[in-house]
């Protein structure tokens, strides 16, 4: 099966994947994405989100916070902000994260104008950060 290099970095931990492997579904600002190998040259900005890694026969996850994609018809570059592996998950951490922020985006929900201190941007994406953080390690939120 033809195969495609993945490779994923981020700024603090440098590279964190590097496998060739046989498609990608990512998730980029103007939606989903389905890379496979001899794709077109491709350029574009990635969201919050459970990366699909399809390799060996099997699926495995990534999680992606964002970043930039560049595809060439042999490699897949993703330079994020932050990418974590299955296992470099911590569940609890991501359970925390994601009480902290629904908590914020349910009170400036109900009541703009009592909660104007919260910066609903950035509790929205500390929100969508911790459901996929927890969708890589299979645990489902409401
Ligand atoms: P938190 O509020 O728990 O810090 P966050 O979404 O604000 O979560 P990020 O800014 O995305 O955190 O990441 C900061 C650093 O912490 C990155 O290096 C990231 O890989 C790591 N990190 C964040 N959450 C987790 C987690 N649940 N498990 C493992 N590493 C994590």
């Amino acid at each position: 099966m033809a195969t495609i290099l993945l490779e994923v970095a981020t700024p603090d931990k440098g590279e964190v994947y590097a496998k060739d492997i046989n498609m990608l579904i990512t998730r980029s600002i103007v939606g989903e994405l389905g890379i496979l190998p001899k794709h077109a040259n491709l350029l574009t900005e990635l969201i919050p989100h459970a990366m699909r890694i399809k390799e060996g026969g099997g699926e495995t996850k990534l999680f992606i916070s964002g970043g930039f994609m560049e595809v060439t018809p042999d490699k897949i570059t993703i330079l994020a902000d932050a990418a974590e592996i299955p296992d470099d998950i911590d569940v609890e951490r991501a359970k925390s994260a994601y009480q902290r922020a629904n908590e914020r985006v349910t009170a400036y929900k109900q009541s703009p104008k009592a909660h104007e201190d919260i910066d609903i941007d950035r509790a929205e994406a500390a929100l969508a950060r911790a459901k996929a953080r927890l969708l890589v390690k299979g645990v489902h939120m409401g």
